[in-house]
């Protein structure tokens, strides 16, 4: 027999974690948090939900009680909300993060944009099954905002089940995700776990002014930013997602074709570096590049741009918002980077600052998830016997959409140990 419980995460966006157990194997899937840190105790964190109630994995090494003789979690993604409460993991638990996620993870932490861990780290590869005693997952590419995101399907011999991750049918992994869908449909899965993030709001346009409406297509940010480059010859200010890896790339050649090249901050170019170096990168000398670690980089001091406006782009984090004070003309194109919207109070901040200096802000960001009807088509191709939607402040949104598809339907509760025979 096989169960699972629903960990954390129910009701909320982020922080979804499930497990999968037999007597002597459990699989946990992710493990992140849908708040920033907080003080506490791990006992408190528990029950305020912050943490997943697994209190054997946060407690002394030496007071550890072994519960079962194989276990692990694995990764879908390195967003904070599938990762952030590794950071309070007190155990030797294998930690299984797909090779690009590593690789990401290692770069984000040598380049201080990333939290280094004190965990046991394993990696899985694509389409490779891993055994964890009685329970065998198998990771699938998937399609995301981030490098690296997995869908996982998760069998104990006899029952299997689906775990989506984060997903949406538009980036450019679409056959990725088809792939999947299909294989999971071929499974006659017991259940899919699916997340339903665009379920969460009533108004279509509130995720990332993103909608059902509106083209969701990772493509169309790159087109955007092709667009506004030819129209504007002034310096055009970016902010995108350092762990959108993909799209840095892409941004990087686009404007480099355009010779309209991006110069980053020092951080974002060793990041991009180590993941390519097909493509000339330009990185912002601060002063403190000094000879070593620029290799393949070419710097550009900031008297360089402001002496040359229409001849390059300018990458901006928000923490360096104060080096834009040297630029008095320019077009400021967000691009999912932080502050990523009103519930941010940095977003404020940074829309005042603009305005004060009369700078046009265009959004040309794109999201990660699945719009509402791409959700259905994902619980539709699959047909899992059951699906439960969670990673949605209101997934039962996502259950009355499909009320006449003939699916069957399992809401998840935390009260509740889910049972398979
Ligand atoms: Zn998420
Ligand atoms: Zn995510």
């Amino acid at each position: 027999m096989t169960n699972i419980r629903f960990l954390n995460g129910l009701n909320t966006i982020g922080a979804n974690i499930a497990e999968i157990s037999t007597r002597s194997s459990r699989v946990i899937t992710d493990f992140g948090m849908a708040v920033d840190f907080k003080i506490g105790t791990s006992q408190s964190l528990i029950e305020k939900h912050v943490l997943p109630d697994v209190p054997e994995l946060f407690g002394d090494k030496q007071e550890q009680i072994k519960e079962y003789k194989d276990e692990a979690i694995f990764i879908t993604h390195l967003h904070l909300d599938h990762t952030s409460a590794l950071a309070y993991l007190k155990s030797d638990i294998p930690v299984y993060l797909s090779r690009p996620s590593y690789k990401l993870y290692r770069s984000l932490v040598k380049q201080g944009l990333g939290l280094a861990l004190n965990v046991n780290f394993k990696i899985f590869d694509f389409e490779v099954p891993v055994k964890i005693g009685d329970l065998t997952v198998t990771a699938y590419q998937s399609d995301h905002d981030i490098l690296g995101a997995a869908a996982f399907l998760i069998e104990d011999g006899k029952h299997a089940f689906g775990q989506s991750g984060d997903v949406r049918l538009s980036g450019s992994h679409r056959s990725a995700v088809d792939k999947w869908m299909n294989l999971f449909k071929q499974r006659n899965l017991d259940l899919l776990m699916l997340e339903a993030t665009s379920f969460s709001f009533e108004d279509d346009n509130s995720l990332n002014g993103q909608g059902d409406n509106e083209v969701t297509v990772e493509s169309k940010c790159l087109e955007d930013f092709k667009r506004i480059l030819n129209k504007h010859k002034n310096l055009t200010v970016i902010n995108p997602y350092s762990r959108d890896i993909e799209r840095l790339l892409q941004m990087n050649k686009v404007a480099n074709h355009l010779n309209r090249p991006i110069v980053w901050e020092p951080q974002y170019a060793h990041v991009i570096s180590e993941f390519s170096l097909e493509e000339p990168i330009f990185v912002l000398d601060d002063g403190n590049l000094g000879l070593k670690g620029i290799a393949g980089l070419i710097p550009v001091s900031l008297l360089t741009i402001m002496n040359n406006l229409n001849h390059f782009c300018l990458q901006n984090s928000f923490e360096n918002l104060d080096i834009l004070m040297n630029f008095n003309k320019f077009i400021y194109l967000h691009c999912n980077g932080a502050p990523l919207g009103d519930y941010d109070p940095h977003y404020q901040t940074l829309k005042s600052f603009l305005e004060n200096k009369r700078i046009e802000f265009i959004d040309i960001g794109v999201s990660g998830h699945a719009t509402k009807a791409e959700i259905c088509e994902v619980a539709r191709t699959v047909a899992a016997k059951k699906t439960a939607f969670w990673h949605s402040f209101d997934p039962d949104a996502a259950v009355n959409a499909l009320k006449n598809s003939g699916l069957q339907f399992l809401r998840p509760r935390y009260t509740e140990i889910y049972r398979f025979k």
